[in-house]
């Protein structure tokens, strides 16, 4: 088994997982579940391109495993035209959940809340379900004031309509949490932590995970 960051590989790593025994959620029903050991929570960032996303999603449903797909409503895309829509609404019907890939930007704190709940009920009514989670983009910001002021991660989880944050304690702490942040893994690859760990939280970001854009990669990483 090579290590690389192709659709292949991806998928040997999640049938690695199965063989040794892991229960595969995304972050909604693994807190509904609570499974105590030998789970992964899977989570993908979609940043800059829902093609894909969609192409992960494939590639997972193929392998019976559903996971959370946080997708950004303000960036490169506007998730909300007729056909971008089409591609979230595609994921969520594969049995995936969809959350929200927010930015703090420079709005003040109300009007940033306002747009939040703005574009949350939009994408519920679009979808047909709940959004239940949401997951920051750029997460250098997570020690800005704004956001622990904002706190989403700790408390106020009701005023933004929300069951869960993706870097709650429980997602980040209380299990071993890794990502390919920026086409890397900085602790090594997934696939040498199924190896080792039963409780497991992986953040991936599907552009990384393309042949045809990871020789863009620096090109990509200046986008972001
Ligand atoms: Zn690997
Ligand atoms: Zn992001």
């Amino acid at each position: 088994m090579e290590c690389n960051f192709t659709y292949r590989h991806y998928k040997e790593t999640i049938s690695l997982g199965k063989k040794l025994g892991f229960s595969f959620y995304c972050m909604h029903d693994f807190l509904k579940e609570k499974p105590k050991n030998k789970f992964i929570v899977m989570r993908h960032d979609v940043d800059l391109s829902l093609k894909h996303a969609l192409a992960m999603a494939k590639a997972e449903h193929s392998l019976g495993i559903r996971s959370t797909y946080f997708i950004r409503t303000k960036g490169p895309f506007n998730p909300f035209e007729r056909k971008n829509i089409g591609i979230v609404r595609q994921i969520s019907k594969l049995g995936h959940e969809i959350g929200i890939h927010y930015e703090l930007g420079s709005a003040p704190m109300n009007s940033f809340k306002k747009i939040f709940l703005n574009n949350k009920k939009k994408l519920e009514r679009l979808l047909g379900k709940k959004i239940f989670g949401a997951a920051l983009h750029k997460t250098k910001n997570l020690h800005d004031k704004k956001l622990k002021k904002l706190n989403i991660a700790e408390g106020l989880l009701n005023e933004f309509g929300l069951e869960y944050d993706a870097y709650s304690d429980i997602f980040i702490k209380k299990m071993r949490y890794i990502s390919d942040s920026a086409y890397r893994w900085r602790e090594g690859c997934m696939c040498s932590h199924i190896k080792k760990e039963s409780r497991l939280c992986i953040l991936t970001h599907p552009i990384w995970w393309s042949n045809k854009t990871s020789s863009l990669v620096s090109i990509i990483e200046e986008l972001l």
